[in-house]
């Protein structure tokens, strides 16, 4: 399975169901379950709470459905706008070096622990060390 790195507080919003569009410069054309590795750092936009964000940081905490994704300009898709997707122009945008894309997720699923990784630009693989204890919280969700 891959991972794909989002920062905190975003990571967790995702996993709980709370946010379930992520917002990147680039489509995805991957389909299918995805591991949510929480960064190292929260994100920009909550710079200036950092210190109040609890979420973990510097772990996988849970996976996701990767749907597909779609062009945030002219998107009037209900889900987008209620679940974190973000309109093209607006303040919380900060992409400069791209065009907008929403990224659509489903199925989130938080894991009991997280599991400790270093994380990466893109998707990318965990090492199997890291694996191991994914597949381990895995297991738990079916107890
Ligand atoms: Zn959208």
């Amino acid at each position: 399975m891959k991972a794909l790195t989002v920062r905190p507080p975003y990571a967790g919003q995702i996993v709980t169901g709370r946010k379930l569009v992520e917002n990147r410069t680039r489509p995805t054309y991957y389909r299918g379950k995805i591991l949510i590795h929480a960064g190292a750092a929260v994100h920009d936009h909550f710079k200036e709470i950092a210190s109040t964000v609890t979420d973990p940081m510097g772990a996988i905490v849970g996976e996701v459905t990767i749907l597909g994704s779609h062009s945030a300009a002219g998107c009037t898709r209900l889900d987008c706008r209620d679940l974190g997707g973000f309109r093209p122009g607006s303040a919380e945008v900060d992409f400069k070096d791209g065009p907008l894309h929403h990224w659509v997720l489903s199925d989130p699923v938080q894991y009991r622990e997280p599991v400790p990784a270093t994380g990466a630009l893109g998707y990318w693989a965990p090492p199997e060390s890291v694996m191991e204890r994914v597949r381990e919280q895995r297991r738990l969700l079916h107890d």
